[in-house]
């Protein structure tokens, strides 16, 4: 009988362990200490963050069932503007597909759909030691690297030396000699028993400037995805959580969009890939801008246009997300309007009803 039950209760319990996804299940964090980019006292927090991802996902997925609804109907009407006014897309099917395709990976992902090792996930950047160039690299084991002399003698290599690392650190002038990129250094994770390369930050870390939230890096199997501290305390123009604000009329999108944002935004990054998720613009005010002087402008080092790289933009799918998500809430009806939505179909608060 027992074992009867056994196997009932894993029949049960294996289908729901793959959609009941967990901030542990989708990452490897470091649970017990707050030290060398631990989460220990930000693991509920996060477990918020995965909760609020999902249901900004889905928020983002449910504009496409509305837009084919007949023009008609009050979501008809608000879902085509929300594709209008943060993608551009009137009837572009290609360019729709792709959107939704973005957020189809990320929403398998939080689905606990992944093909790559787990990534690793930071609460702040003191997993990496920031070394020098001329540093002995360390192998795999954490082990200096060495080179032999056809004299017999040996000598550590120094990282600058290696030749995988060599793209990171120098580019081909245009007399086709290799040239330091200034300002990159090597950083060690004992972690992964790997480098990262990065700015010096004048001295400091990724997470000394101000503006720095969050990083999600490739380089590396498996990623790794960090937080700095700032990021996970409430500020200015953050919610606390998903709607514990009520827009009021006139709000641009930017400042209704709650902290688990960053975590939403870096989710692109990771799925998708760096190179397809460029970091076109953060500032809703001057997207606009942008997109009223010219969708196809030339982006400076980029191979694609201003309206190509929106359509990639990791923030754009945050407010696109956050905006139709406040349009599904119901709570802010009254009893004479029951059907009265906060929406931001043109990028700034209204209630529509
Ligand atoms: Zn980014």
């Amino acid at each position: 009988m027992r074992w009867v039950l056994l196997v009932y209760f894993w029949l049960f319990w294996v289908p729901a362990q793959s959609t009941d996804t967990s901030f542990q299940s989708l990452f490897v964090v470091k649970t017990d200490t707050d030290n060398n980019g631990g989460c220990a006292q930000y693991l509920d927090q996060f477990e918020t963050f995965i909760a609020e991802c999902k249901e900004l996902v889905n928020a983002g997925l449910q504009v496409f069932e509305d837009a084919a609804k007949p023009v008609s109907t009050r979501e008809g009407r608000v879902a085509r503007s929300y594709l209008w006014t943060y993608f551009r897309i009137n009837d572009d099917a290609q360019a729709m597909a792709s959107v939704k395709n973005y957020l189809t990976r990320v929403k398998d992902f939080l689905g606990g759909e992944t093909s790559t090792d787990k990534a690793h996930l930071y609460c702040n950047d003191e997993w990496l030691e920031k070394e020098h160039l001329t540093d002995a690299a360390k192998d795999k084991d954490g082990n200096d690297r060495w080179q032999d002399y056809p004299d017999g003698s040996r000598a550590p290599y120094a990282i600058f030396q290696i030749p995988e690392y060599r793209e990171y650190l120098f580019f081909k002038n245009d007399d086709g000699m290799w040239e330091p990129i200034s300002d990159k250094v090597p950083y060690w994770s004992d972690d992964l028993k790997d480098y990262i390369f990065d700015s010096d930050y004048e001295g400091g870390t990724y997470c000394t400037p101000a503006a720095n939230l969050a990083v999600t890096q490739e380089r590396t199997t498996p990623k790794t995805m960090t937080f700095c501290p700032r990021a996970l305390r409430s500020r200015n123009y953050v919610t606390r959580t998903l709607g514990s604000r009520a827009p009021t009329r006139g709000d641009s999108i930017q400042v209704n969009v709650p902290l688990s944002g960053t975590l939403y935004h870096e989710l692109f990054h990771l799925v998708i890939g760096n190179y397809h998720t460029y970091d076109l613009e953060y500032l809703w005010s001057k997207q606009q801008k942008a997109l009223e002087i010219n969708p196809y402008q030339a982006v400076k080092n980029q191979d694609r246009d201003y309206l190509s790289l929106l359509r990639e933009n990791p923030e754009t799918y945050l407010f696109f997300s956050v905006g139709y998500w406040y349009f599904q809430q119901t709570r802010w009806g009254t009893v004479a309007k029951p059907n009265r939505r906060w929406s931001f179909h043109s990028g700034v608060a209204e209630l529509i009803q």
